[in-house]
């Protein structure tokens, strides 16, 4: 039926979280007036939150970038599309000349489509020559990547939001789906009130809990130590499922060795979480028929993330509670397409479906499509080009749909290393902290005004439609980036996203049979065989590593790379507010804003009242890196010991006291754990 109130209405698909909502949206005048669930949507089955529903508004705000800028003096002036283009293909065959292709690198966004990541990264290995190019993935859930790759096979989900609907309970570590993916929250609220037993482990209490029968508070930083506890109940008390570990598993027999040394009463004494505790969640788990374990970045945004994620599978597969309905290893990716910006290849070390780009056959598949020669070198990481953008190894970046100087940690270390450029190419829809140190800045599209596919936290691929055109002059980043390939001299044929998502697909066996025909209203669940079958549960018959065993990891509980001391006695943990995304770019935007202003710091009421502060006191926060001011929040939702505020605001710069610690195999930074000094402002 045809709603007289609206010139038209296009289903596309949430461009805020992971969570991938379908969503209707409505226009008129050429403007979207109104966001309605698609009823279809077979994440949101109906429902949205009020950021897919009503932060939409940042579309048609004044502040969008509508015209090319060119830095003149301490300002920008605007500039039309060829001289913008002039100015960069100029700079960067300059620095490519005098440096060399690697010192050029790329940033591709987590919050941008496939085809826009695909041909990113393609820009930089076929139009530079490097392999320079990294996603905003790799701050956030680059650990889940890589140990679900190692562990099981592959990097994502092992089941659907779905399987929240068939569990008998489920253990949510590190994640607040309530604020930062709310239709999964309400799902998992449902599921609670339906019956299924819901343990929460957090160091906040996170509304979730409330729907509990078991709340877990360990330290921040003892993820490791609560697993391994959990680990050693199961096995201590006859729940290994010896079946399932004998057909389908390698390496219980060390995981057992290290796990008797974590009894509850050795965990209570690294986490500060009752035995009893431990003793009744790890029964919760075990004794369910079907059983969930749904992470977030309380698990992945610490020195031993990846590892936590691998002691998270390993708790999975000794219970063989994987590969079958309702029971699902679920990690909860944060923007819109951190998962497809990995799966796609905007990546330093792989292409597209995560194969290595050493990988001589692989190499060879993307040569022929694209007609160039590719380097075999793995390139720089986010915090390595960084790094390297200081040292003076690295001269020029182009930075699209991100604001590292706002969302990365060690804000002073960020501002230095773009300082230290060269030339600095940002592509986005409004300026940003980071677009502050560009040398041209190119105007792009929302999610609103372009075509192409998002993939959600269940492997999901679905399209997203074009719902209006962008404003003044600004283009889509698909044709923003064929256009300045072209101008480097590497045509890359495309017309429109499809032809992207069929090059995706002819050279990436995950993805052999998707087509945007196939795709329809509900999507498909990589991978997806030649003749369009996807997989909405993986493992079902066997895991994805060489002789098709899952990989147990007998991995220690080690201490986090930042602990309470005399001088920083308590610990800053950062996350997420319900109304607000990411850097707050989008939602700052729209009436988000007046439901929630201006952040602030929760803290302990024990803790307040020992330092002397009051509700709405504006403190002083230190850490060894950096300091800001913030209003308090006393709160008991917080642990003692420990405070929490989020980094959408960049008049805070939260990020400004994060330091350089980071997971140590991918390099994902410490956000959650970091001992700071906490103080009235007037005490200083
Ligand atoms: Fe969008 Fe996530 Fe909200 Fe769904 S839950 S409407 S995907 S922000």
């Amino acid at each position: 039926m045809i709603d007289q109130r609206f010139d038209s209405t296009v289903t596309t698909t949430c461009g805020y979280c992971g969570v991938g909502c379908r969503l209707e949206a409505h226009t008129r005048d050429g403007r979207v007036v109104a966001i309605s669930p698609a009823l279809d949507g077979p994440a949101n089955e109906g429902h949205t939150c009020l950021k897919g529903r009503f932060a939409h508004q940042f579309g048609r705000h004044r502040q969008r970038l509508t015209t090319p800028l060119i830095r003149e003096g301490d300002g920008f002036r605007e500039a039309t599309w060829d001289e913008a283009l002039r100015r960069i293909v100029s700079e960067l065959e300059r620095v490519k000349s005098a440096h060399g292709p690697d010192a050029i690198a790329g940033l591709a966004s987590s919050r941008a489509t496939n085809e826009d990541c695909f041909a990113m990264q393609r820009l930089m290995r076929a139009a530079i020559g490097t392999n320079n190019i990294d996603n905003c993935s790799r701050v956030c859930h680059s650990p889940t990547s890589y140990a679900m790759r190692r562990s099981l096979g592959m990097s994502g989900a092992t089941g659907s939001f779905a399987d929240i609907d068939h569990a008998d309970a489920a253990i949510i570590i590190g994640a607040n789906p309530t604020e930062a993916h709310p239709v999964a929250g309400a799902r998992i609220k449902q599921a609670a009130l339906r019956g299924m037993k819901l343990v929460t482990i957090d160091p906040r209490r996170i509304e979730l809990a409330d729907y509990g029968v078991l709340h877990l508070s360990p330290r921040a930083g003892t993820n490791a130590a609560v697993m391994l506890g959990l680990q050693h109940v199961v096995a201590r008390d006859g729940f290994v499922d010896h079946d399932f570990v004998d057909r389908r598993t390698e390496g219980y027999d060390e995981l057992a060795e290290l796990i008797a040394q974590y009894t509850p009463d050795e965990v209570q004494r690294i986490t500060g979480v009752p035995a009893a505790d431990i003793e009744a969640a790890a029964h919760i788990y075990a004794e369910a028929g079907e059983a969930c374990v749904i992470w977030g970045l309380g698990v992945t945004e610490h020195k031993y993330g990846s590892e936590v994620v691998r002691l998270i599978c390993n708790l999975a597969l000794m219970t063989g509670k994987v590969g079958r309905p309702g029971s699902a290893l679920l990690p909860m990716r944060g923007q819109n397409n951190v998962q497809g910006s990995s799966d796609v290849g905007a990546l330093p070390d792989t292409y597209s479906g995560y194969r290595r780009v050493g990988d001589e056959e692989v190499a060879r598949s993307f040569e022929a499509k694209w007609g160039v020669p590719l380097s075999r070198e793995k390139g720089y990481t986010i915090p390595q080009m960084l790094d390297a953008a200081v040292d003076g190894q690295l001269k020029a970046m182009y930075i699209f749909g991100e604001d590292p100087a706002q969302t990365d940690p060690d804000t002073h270390h960020v501002v230095a290393a773009l300082e230290s450029l060269d030339f600095l190419v940002c592509q986005d829809i409004f300026q940003t902290e980071t677009t502050k140190y560009a040398d041209v800045i190119l105007p792009a599209a929302t999610f609103l005004e372009k075509e192409g596919t998002f993939i959600n936290a269940e492997r999901r691929i679905q399209l997203v439609e074009p719902v209006v055109a962008p404003p003044g002059e600004a283009r889509t980043d698909l044709e923003i980036l064929t256009t300045v390939s072209r101008a480097l001299g590497h045509e890359m044929g495309y017309t429109c996203a499809e032809d992207v998502m069929d090059e995706i697909a002819a050279l990436t066996p995950d993805f052999a049979g998707v087509t945007y025909e196939r795709l329809g209203r509900s999507g498909l669940q990589w991978p997806v065989a030649p003749d369009g079958t996807d997989a909405p549960i993986l493992y079902e018959e066997e895991f994805t590593l060489p002789g098709g065993k899952a990989r147990f990891a007998p991995l220690p509980y080690l201490p986090p790379g930042s602990e309470a001391s005399d001088e920083f006695p308590l610990v800053l943990v950062t996350g997420r507010r319900l109304m607000h995304y990411n850097a707050g770019t989008m939602t700052r935007r729209t009436a988000n804003l007046d439901l929630f202003p201006s952040d602030v710091l929760e803290i302990h009421p024990d803790d307040a009242e020992r330092l002397w502060i009051s509700d709405g006191d504006l403190v002083s926060v230190r850490s060894p890196v950096g300091r800001i001011e913030i209003e308090a929040q006393v709160t008991d939702s917080i642990e003692r010991g420990h405070v929490f505020t989020a980094f959408h605001f960049p008049e805070v710069r939260t990020n400004v006291l994060i330091g350089q610690s980071a997971d140590v195999n991918t390099s994902c930074p410490e956000y959650k754990v970091m001992a700071v000094d906490v103080r009235p402002v007037q005490e200083e």
